[in-house]
């Protein structure tokens, strides 16, 4: 009997049946394989918790596809394959002397993955916003240019893989900069009415909100010469363990939602209570580089001058014994400038994004504290973090995106045999055509 073969999110929640799996290393196998394929889709490291990366016969995986192109020292650009880990394009750039001054929380993601989503960092734009041109592999198989200021590109920096497949991108740097970093917790009533005030003062800002406990864990940042002196304060060793410490005391959190508020209170005790203070460049001093544990993600973005009703709203929701929408901490804010690319959730406004986690990936779909952030963000005009878990689709997004039908109806010449669509993106963007097609197909 022939064996199923089957593809798995990293956390896997997410599985499905596949026929073929590619694995590429020039652009000309890319483009061959996208071209005599019926439907195809090209995954990283399947770290999005959306149905966005497979679900279709004839699969590419991407992470081999993954070399430094060029560099061009004068200008500060740095153009790679797609299939390159974050990390690598970070160690080159920074090998260089430069940096992209955004960075995610997270650098296992694939350059491919992180752009299709509009994956973004804290206090700068989404890390799309900084790519200057790319070669993209068209639904037939062809190679189109695209460059930093043609319409196009406004589309593409983030389209979830339906446009087609980014080959070669290019990414504009600046010069390398030193960030001195000091993290201590602070009352709700004092961070939130200074989100702006901090915003105009520092270089960085993060705030890991601590629900049921009356406080944020605020990290800001600023520029300083790398050879200023600073009181190095690293908190207790056994803040490391903060992650696995968590996963043990949410364990049960999904048979007794009401635990979670107990172990928040001890999680704030023990690891949000120190002041810390370090220097180092923003890869360096901000982003997680190991994590001992898979969870499952939500978030959501607002206007940033909707923020405070929004967190109002939502406080009150999740810390109300009355429901199970308690919520694991922290749950994390940052801030995203405003930029022209339709699908981004920073799309002609500044905005303020929120995470919400499930520390028990498997048990995510009984977790309410998902439904709640979605009902309050949606009210409000929140937009979904486009690799997370969210329900809303067609009906709701395109009141939510005012470039929602134009990329529509792009989509459509780009792609007329919907080749990039997975079942859930049909639904997504509520392509009708598709049920017709698999049947015929399966004719
Ligand atoms: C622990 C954790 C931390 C995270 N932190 C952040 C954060 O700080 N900020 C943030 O914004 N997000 C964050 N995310 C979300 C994450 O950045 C996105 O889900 C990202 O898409 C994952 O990249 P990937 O390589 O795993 O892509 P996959 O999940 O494998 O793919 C994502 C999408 O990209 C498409 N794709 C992949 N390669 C290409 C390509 N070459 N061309 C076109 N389309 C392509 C796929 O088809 C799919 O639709 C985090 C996720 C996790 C699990």
């Amino acid at each position: 009997m022939k064996e199923e073969k089957i593809w798995k999110s990293w956390n896997e929640n997410i599985s499905h049946s596949y026929k073929e799996l590619h694995e590429v290393t020039t652009e000309k196998e890319l483009q061959d394989i996208v071209g005599s394929a019926h439907k195809i889709k090209a995954f990283g490291n399947k770290q999005s918790s959306a149905d966005i990366s497979a679900g279709v016969d004839t699969l590419i995986d991407i992470r081999s596809y993954n070399s430094l192109i060029d560099v061009d020292i004068a200008h500060k650009q740095i153009t790679v394959q797609s299939g390159m880990r974050l990390s690598t394009l970070l160690e080159e750039v920074e090998k260089r002397g430069w940096c992209i001054p955004c960075l995610p929380d997270i650098n296992t993601i694939t350059i491919g993955g992180a752009l299709a989503t509009g994956t973004h960092g804290t206090s700068g734009y989404i890390l799309a916003n900084y790519v200057k041109a790319c070669r993209l592999v068209l639904a037939n198989g062809s190679i189109r240019i695209v460059r930093e200021g043609e319409e196009l590109m406004d589309a593409l920096r983030v389209s979830l893989g339906v446009l087609g497949i980014f080959s070669e991108v290019t990414f504009q740097c600046e010069d390398i900069y030193t960030l001195h970093v000091k993290e201590e917790p602070q009352k709700d009533e004092k961070w939130l009415p200074e989100i702006k005030k901090n915003l105009e003062q520092h270089d960085f800002l993060r705030i890991l909100w601590l629900p049921h406990t009356g406080n944020g864990y605020v990290i800001k940042g600023d520029k300083i010469h790398p050879d200023t002196e600073i009181k190095e304060k690293q908190g207790p060793s056994y803040l490391k363990h903060r992650r696995s410490v968590s996963k043990l005391l949410y364990k049960y959190s999904h048979r007794f939602p009401w635990s979670t508020a107990i172990a928040n209170k001890i999680l704030y005790r023990l690891f949000f209570s120190a002041k810390k203070e370090h220097k180092g460049s923003l890869y360096q001093a901000t982003v997680t580089k190991s994590r001992g544990s898979t969870l499952e993600l939500a978030e959501w973005t607002v206007a940033l001058d909707k923020f405070p009703q929004v967190f109002a709203e939502l406080k009150k929701e999740l810390n109300n014994w009355n429901n199970d929408a308690f919520v694991h901490i922290p749950m994390d804010v940052r801030f995203i400038s405003k930029d022209n690319s339709w699908l981004s959730y920073a799309y002609k406004q500044d905005t303020v994004t929120m995470g919400c986690v499930s520390r028990n990936a498997a048990t995510a779909d009984t977790y309410q504290a998902f439904k709640s952030i979605e009902r309050v963000f949606l009210k409000y005009g929140g937009r979904p973090h486009w690799g997370k878990r969210f329900e809303a689709k067609d009906q709701e997004l395109n009141k939510l995106y005012p470039k929602w039908d134009e990329f529509k109806s792009i989509r459509k010449q780009l792609d007329p045999t919907n080749k990039f669509l997975n079942a859930y993106k049909t639904e997504l963007f509520n392509i009708t055509t598709y049920a017709k097609e698999t049947e015929s197909v399966i004719i």
